[in-house]
């Protein structure tokens, strides 16, 4: 993936003295507990690709970039799906551990699971390592996840405040978001699609003014829901990110006026990418009561696929011990880009561990790329869920107190935030968290000891 570079990477010297001043008074933390005010607010927008930010007019976060860190290519965690990455924010593991590696999967007998049943809040607890939502509240901080699809909050046990957009939009603009047009008009669908945003603002808002949330994961969702419909590739996209860096500077400036930008770290994240899909028409989806892949039905080989955003699928056989055969016609599939097995055979493209999607009851027999020129359950002009880097690369920024101003860095991810989160607030991830990823040090002022002096 090329990158055209925006004069965002230009760091004016001025950054460093106004941080310095900010950080300079730094004291060192008591172990036993977090500052009485430092606060940091996680925004993903959901699916933002790496490649937008560097080329979308977005004066917002590019100033949250001058004054902070920025890893322009960060890894989202495979399957590049929301509700995967969504659990992986607030624990910093991948799904083969978390457990969430889709809406649903096969277990090794074959046996058929939701990871959302029987709620959200149930499923939360089936999660088996900490969130970073249990950290804070330990520590007094009020936390909160503020979810635009719902299922974000199974990745949200132990937060104070849990939110489902769809309780505060009227019930017309939940249910036309995933159509490309309402009444004949795109326009119209656009606007309905941005005002799933705008509710999302204003819970933000609420948050922080009214209900004293010193932590939030929050999810501005439209672009998402606009990549699916008109495309990555599109000018409606394109202004959704617009409108997403619009909401993030509205936010910025409520901060402001309540006297908290000074000690408010701000996060954007993002939990996948985008994949424009060159035929939208050209859907995997059999029949109610058709074999998921005619040609492994042919061999008499049972099976069945789970979507994986759109771009990716997961296989599951009944008798993994024909795996080799499978292997053997996937390659003549025509929708079949990359196969990724944890059996040993010749021809994959990769193991499942490689991608850190090998979870030894939920991962099934093979995951498995999908071709740009089709896709996967519903026709659109976008989707996500492959291993490739339009899916996968997606910008992550920390902006705020004791974040060291005018870094640009390689490598980082979304397994990062939760531990990074821990670090700012002055605890020990490894302490509080059971994470995979670690704290980006390289771009904190002082770890473990980040207690701002009010
Ligand atoms: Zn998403």
């Amino acid at each position: 993936m090329s990158f055209s570079r925006k004069s965002l990477f230009l760091r004016p010297a001025l950054y460093f003295s106004i941080l310095f001043l900010a950080v300079g008074v730094f004291s060192p933390a008591a172990r036993s507990g977090v500052s009485d005010n430092l606060s940091v607010y996680v925004i993903a927008i959901d699916g933002l690709r790496a490649d937008k930010l560097p080329s979308v007019p977005t004066p917002v976060i590019d100033g949250l970039i001058d004054a902070g860190a920025y890893w322009p290519e960060a890894e989202a965690v495979i399957p590049t799906a929301t509700r995967v990455n969504f659990v992986t924010f607030p624990t910093g593991v991948y799904a083969q551990r978390h457990g969430v590696v889709g809406s649903s999967y096969r277990d090794r007998n074959y046996r058929f699971h939701r990871t959302d049943r029987p709620s959200f809040a149930e499923a939360a607890e089936e999660i088996p390592v900490p969130t970073i939502f249990e950290a804070l509240e330990a520590e007094g901080v009020k936390t909160g996840f503020l979810a635009m699809k719902g299922y974000e909050l199974v990745g949200g046990r132990g937060a104070a405040v849990q939110v489902e957009i769809r309780d505060y939009v009227p019930d017309s603009v939940w249910e036309n978001r995933y159509e490309r047009e309402i009444d004949g008009s795109e326009e119209r669908s656009f606007h309905s699609m941005l005002s799933l945003n705008l509710a999302m603002a204003a819970k933000m808002a609420e948050a922080v003014e009214e209900q004293g949330l010193r932590f939030f994961i929050a999810n501005l969702a439209t672009t998402d829901y606009v990549g699916h419909q008109f495309g990555p590739d599109s000018l409606y996209y394109d202004l959704a990110v617009m409108q997403a860096d619009r909401l993030v500077g509205e936010f910025l400036e409520l901060l402001e006026r309540l006297g908290k930008r000074e000690s408010s770290v701000i996060v954007i994240v993002a939990d996948h990418g985008f994949t424009q899909v060159l035929n939208p028409e050209n859907v995997i989806r059999s029949p109610r009561g058709e074999p998921d892949i005619p040609e492994l039905a042919e061999a008499g080989i049972v099976h069945s696929i789970f979507g994986r955003g759109g771009m990716a699928v997961s296989l599951h056989l009944r008798d993994p011990g024909r795996a080799g055969e499978a292997l053997e016609i996937l390659r003549r599939v025509p929708w079949v880009a990359k196969i990724y097995t944890e059996h040993p055979l010749e021809g994959r493209d990769g193991t499942l561990s490689e991608i850190n999607f090998n979870h030894p009851e939920r991962s099934g027999d093979f995951y498995l790329d999908i071709d740009p020129n089709y896709t996967h359950a519903f026709p659109s002009r976008g989707q996500h869920g492959s291993t490739a880097d339009s899916d996968r690369l997606v910008p992550l920024v920390f902006s705020g107190p004791g974040v060291k101003p005018g870094l640009v860095l390689e490598g980082g991810g979304n397994v990062d935030v939760a531990p990074t989160v821990a670090a700012i607030f002055g605890l020990d991830p490894d302490e509080v968290l059971d994470a995979d990823g670690s704290a980006l040090t390289e771009a904190l002022v002082q770890t473990g000891t980040l207690v701002p002096a009010p």
